[in-house]
């Protein structure tokens, strides 16, 4: 969601904080603006819109060589220029950016108005700068400390001080900041991509922690001024994977990057001589994961349909109850989390705050709890007791592809090394990983095919409405898919598992809608021709995914898009690429922005 991203040292700051402002754009925003600190001043500049139009009424002489820069996500105040942030105080000596919810901001507002103080904006953001500024006695970090001290909330903030010219103070609580160190500068972001031309050295912030940051030295304390010693790591990400490399959008890239990222995922993870899975991230844990009585996957969005194939793939493999939970729906209805309840949260960047408050929930009642997140250092990876990173590489894309299968690559890879040590086989745990080493070259045959769904895509293009089909575990895929064309197409869709189609759907459709039907090989096949003829006796418009070699089915739909042959379970990985593609191509041919959708951000870090 919103960016943070700032900058202190010897280089002019502006040209570093605008290029991070770029590259922060795939999260989602409606307004940008900086703060450039100079012994005289901090000047502010914002605008409603695009960071373009930030451009436009920009200093482009400004030499301050201490800023912060910022895209905000409007929670509190409409998305117009005063709202948008920095917020400066009434002296307009100090400036603030803030990610998260001030949750007192009323309290604290109301507070500061008796005391004279008169705010300019709507946001809950505000607060802050005024209090700061109240606060302040010559010493900005501690003035932050104190008004943090009085807040209650969510928040990733930065704060720069006139009488403090080459100061960043930042602090966290539930909203990711990381310090990139440099020669003599430090760079601070919240996320990783902002800073990644710069530098791969970072400090992660922890929650509840405080960062004086100076171009030659980076103080960590807590909220409590205890200093906390912290070891500077390497991102393992490249600036060219942040990249569009030629391709027209992320998404494309990222549907088209899946062989190579499913074979990073997999790397080292399977040995086909012995049968087995090796997770290094599991060892530790691994006895009382096999002694799990019930586990509980949870996610949101695109992580929760790969949860929910996760869940079809413990039950089958590892014979263990798992369920699969909303994020949000798990915090909130006091869930029953026992002995030998396992939580196992999903999530591409690991930042997801009602996947958090899930894990966090679990947590305090007693649960193991395991990550399965892409972002290294994110705050699920770091939160959870163990876990099993995707190595998907960096996902740009709003709308979640290479993130979907590394997903359920992991968990299959998590079913199997559970199934192995309880009742799978060898030989079926043999024929499970030789299956699923296949996997990456069976997407590429996939994606050689890509104009196939494109062309599904244009004939369409005039439907408003689509239905997705599928049972077992292609019904998480046809959730997926209906879920892909809606986010970026705006084109209005339902995932269902096939049957419950004539309890209700049904009655939708009409002549000529398009109603997408997963109908690969396997045990359900028969049932879901069955479900075919039923969408084409009203008059609807089949498109089919197969298995390759499936001629019968061609004579009874209206279009088929192929997939090679695999194990049952693991069809998800292949039948989830020409969904993707024809949401793509959906978007593209629809004029939509497919990476920025409307009203959408990449990593949804409210509640
Ligand atoms: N709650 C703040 C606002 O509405 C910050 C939003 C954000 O995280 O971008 O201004």
């Amino acid at each position: 969601m919103c960016g943070i991203i700032g900058y202190v040292g010897h280089r002019t700051a502006l040209p570093i904080l605008i290029e991070g402002l770029r590259r922060l754009e795939y999260r989602g925003y409606d307004s940008a603006g900086v703060a450039l600190a100079s012994p005289n001043d901090v000047t502010v500049t914002k605008s409603a819109g695009r960071i373009s139009a930030l451009e436009q009424i920009i200093d482009v002489e400004s030499t301050q060589t201490t800023g912060l820069g910022h895209t905000r996500w409007a929670t509190h105040g409409a998305p117009n220029d005063v709202n948008a942030h920095p917020h400066a105080d009434s002296s307009g000596r100090i400036a603030v950016i803030h990610n998260g919810i001030i949750e007192n901001d009323r309290a604290l507002r109301t507070y500061l108005e008796q005391h004279g103080v008169t705010f300019t904006s709507d946001t809950d953001s505000e607060v802050l700068a005024q209090l700061i500024a109240q606060l302040y006695d010559g010493n900005l970090e501690k003035a932050v400390r104190q008004a943090l001290h009085e807040v209650s909330g969510t928040y990733g903030i930065a704060v720069v001080c006139a009488d403090e010219p080459g100061v960043i103070i930042a602090a966290r609580q539930g909203s990711p900041l990381i310090i990139g160190v440099g020669k003599d500068e430090h760079l601070l972001a919240s996320d990783a991509a902002a800073i990644l031309a710069h530098t791969s050295q970072v400090v992660y912030l922890g929650d509840g922690e405080m960062a004086r940051i100076t171009p030659n030295e980076l103080r960590i304390t807590t909220l409590e001024a205890v200093p906390v010693a912290k070891e500077v790591e390497e991102i393992e990400w490249s600036l060219e994977q942040i990249e569009l490399a030629g391709y027209d959008h992320f998404m494309l890239k990222e549907i088209f990057e899946q062989p190579a990222a499913l074979e990073n995922c997999l790397r080292g993870r399977i040995d086909l001589r012995e049968g087995t899975v090796h997770l290094g991230g599991l060892v530790d844990c691994a006895r009382e994961l096999v002694r799990a009585k019930r586990i509980i996957l949870t996610g949101c969005g695109t992580a929760w349909h790969a949860a929910l194939v996760g869940e079809y793939l413990f039950e089958e493999l590892a014979r263990i109850p798992t369920e699969t939970e909303y994020g949000s729906e798990f915090r909130y209805r006091n869930p029953i989390v026992n002995e030998g309840t396992v939580v196992i949260a999903v999530s591409q960047s690991g930042e997801t705050t009602d996947t958090i408050a899930a894990f966090n929930e679990a947590k305090q009642r007693g649960a193991l709890t395991l990550g399965v997140v892409n972002v290294v250092g994110s705050s699920l990876a770091r939160g959870t007791d163990a876990g099993v990173y995707l190595h998907v590489g960096p996902e740009i894309g709003v709308a979640s592809t290479k993130a979907f299968t590394g997903q359920v690559a992991v968990l299959a890879l998590i079913a199997c090394f559970l199934g192995r040590r309880k009742h799978m086989s060898p030989t079926a745990a043999m024929q499970f990983i030789t299956a699923l080493s296949q996997i990456p070259t069976q997407v590429a045959r996939v994606l050689e095919r890509a104009d196939d769904a494109r062309k599904v895509a244009e004939k369409y293009q005039q439907r408003e409405n689509w239905l997705y089909l599928g049972r077992g575990y292609n019904y998480p895929v046809a959730l997926e898919g209906a879920l892909k064309l809606k986010e970026i197409s705006y084109i209005h869709s339902e995932g269902l598992p096939a049957a419950e189609m004539k309890h209700g759907p049904i009655a939708l459709i009409t002549e000529g809608m398009p109603v997408v039907v997963i109908a690969t090989a396997g045990s359900q096949y028969e049932k879901i021709i069955n479900n075919i003829s039923e969408v084409r006796t009203r008059g609807g418009s089949v498109i089919a995914i197969a298995t390759e070699g499936d001629r019968e089915i061609a004579k009874m739909v209206d279009h088929v898009l192929y997939v090679p042959d695999t194990l049952e379970p693991l069809q998800p990985l292949l039948t989830a690429i020409p969904l993707q593609l024809i949401a793509y191509h959906a978007a593209v041919i629809r004029g939509c922005n497919v990476d920025k959708p409307r009203n959408l951000a990449k990593s949804v870090t409210v509640e």
